[in-house]
């Protein structure tokens, strides 16, 4: 674990928030290769679950919502965490982790009782900060889709089975959050409601569990690494039916990734009830009106990319000591071409360098580096899983003609400079060009 926060760092993948000010502490930003890499993730989870079914649609809810939907979600009742104080240190801790400790772990100070903690943020709209105003910034993305389920009968007339899906930013005010991105309290969840008769639910549960396992499976992830794990029936919330999540082995243990529940047909009629308008489906072949139920795939898109990098971290003996490679998958790779001057104080070839990477950017997320000797550019690369190598030297001038290596066999090849772009999406295969 230390190992990939520090090449996150060192790499530009991911730093700590407001480091200049001593950092704000379990908060994290992606850098310029992070934020490629969680784009990517991002629109393979999109592709998968929105363009690649003919039975999903994709939603962008707002973060801020009507604070009846949290009443109605039961959010204000429920969604919180038992937390004791230590009277000394002021440190907070969750009562499950303290097991039969009486005094403080780090102090041994006097700890108080066990009370329940709710875990949303609360802020203010408007300029006057009384109750009134007073809203959550949302704990998941979800109540966005619920709320918005007689919208999309109503715009778009799918008939059940249908889904909602959409990627966003959740709050939680977590007590003992850790293990770099693990656990957040600002975090980007990839959300799916999939809406269905509750005679099918329990089929399109299962559907879902080996769909989801499968994504990870697709993506590169070691089967090794990943496990069902089925929820228990004291585990479950009281609106749920079954609850699978897919946990990954990360090195501080087996934990989880993603939750698919389901949820019986709770949400859509706890917001008929606190609305008051009817959020049942008319079924026209039926001539019935019914609550679906509801199948949430929930996954975080903080904890995936962990678990890929993760996954992805390799050191390497060769030739002249040890290289370490992101062996990230081609379409999850932050960057497909690298594209180098085996001389910088070439003008010619460094112009000739530049224009290829431009030439490349158009269809794929390229780079242009000169800044250090080649050796050093292959293994600044390796590191953050750049798929090809692309080096222009003396010869090139001549015969038209660059290397390319491939990141994970080293193997170099001359190719041709008109048949380098094919070449190289050839090799990558559609999967993988920028949109
Ligand atoms: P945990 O038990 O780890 O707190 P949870 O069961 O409360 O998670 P859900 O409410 O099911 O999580 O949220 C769905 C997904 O959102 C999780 O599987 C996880 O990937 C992500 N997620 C939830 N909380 C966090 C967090 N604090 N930081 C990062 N990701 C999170």
């Amino acid at each position: 674990m230390e190992k990939v926060i520090s090449l996150c760092k060192r790499r530009g993948l991911i730093f700590q928030s407001s480091e200049i000010y001593g950092g704000l502490s379990n908060t994290w930003d992606y850098g310029p290769f992070g934020v490629e890499l969680k784009n990517n993730l991002k629109r393979a989870w999109w592709k998968s679950s929105v363009y690649e079914r003919y039975d999903c649609f994709g939603m962008d809810s707002a973060i801020l919502m009507h604070p009846k939907v949290w009443e109605a979600s039961g959010h204000v009742k429920n969604f919180f965490d038992l937390k004791s104080d230590c009277l000394s240190c002021r440190k907070r801790f969750k009562t499950e982790n303290l097991g039969d400790k009486t005094k403080c772990p780090e102090c041994s100070g006097k700890l108080t009782e066990s009370r329940p903690f709710n875990l949303m943020f609360k802020t203010h709209q408007g300029p006057v900060e009384d109750t009134e105003n007073e809203l959550f910034l949302r704990p998941e993305t979800a109540q966005g889709m619920f709320v918005n389920f007689a919208n999309i009968l109503d715009s778009r007339h799918p008939k059940l089975p249908f889904g909602l899906a959409q990627i966003g930013k959740s709050f939680r005010n977590e007590i003992t959050p850790g293990n770099f991105t693990f656990r957040t309290r600002e975090f980007e969840q990839m959300e799916i409601e999939y809406f269905v008769n509750p005679s099918a639910a329990q089929e399109a549960y299962e559907e879902w569990v080996k769909t989801r396992y499968q994504w990870y499976i697709g993506l590169g992830i070691s089967k090794d690494n990943l496990r069902l794990r089925v929820h228990g029936k004291e585990e479950l919330a009281h609106y749920a039916l079954a609850c699978t999540d897919i946990e990954y082995k990360f090195p501080f243990g087996w934990s989880e990734l993603e939750g698919i529940a389901n949820r019986s047909d709770f949400d859509l009629k706890q917001h008929g009830e606190h609305s008051g308008k009817d959020l049942r489906y008319f079924d026209d072949a039926a001539k019935e009106r019914f609550y679906p139920y509801i199948i949430e795939p929930s996954a975080g898109a903080d904890r995936a990319l962990l678990a890929f990098l993760v996954d992805a971290y390799c050191e390497e003996k060769v030739k002249d000591g040890t290289r370490t490679v992101l062996k990230l998958n081609k379409e999850l790779a932050p960057v497909k071409a690298a594209v180098f001057p085996l001389l910088k104080n070439r003008p010619e070839i460094v112009e000739l360098a530049k224009k290829i990477a431009k030439e490349l950017k158009r269809s794929i997320v390229a780079t242009y580096d000169d800044t250090g000797a080649i050796g050093k550019l292959y293994r600044r690369q390796d590191e953050v899983g750049t798929l090809y190598c692309v080096t222009v030297d003396v010869q090139s001038l001549e015969d038209k003609q660059v290397t390319v290596r491939d990141r994970d066999t080293m193997q170099q090849e001359r190719v041709s400079l008109d048949r380098l772009k094919e070449y190289i999406i050839d090799k990558l295969g559609d999967n993988t060009l920028s949109i």
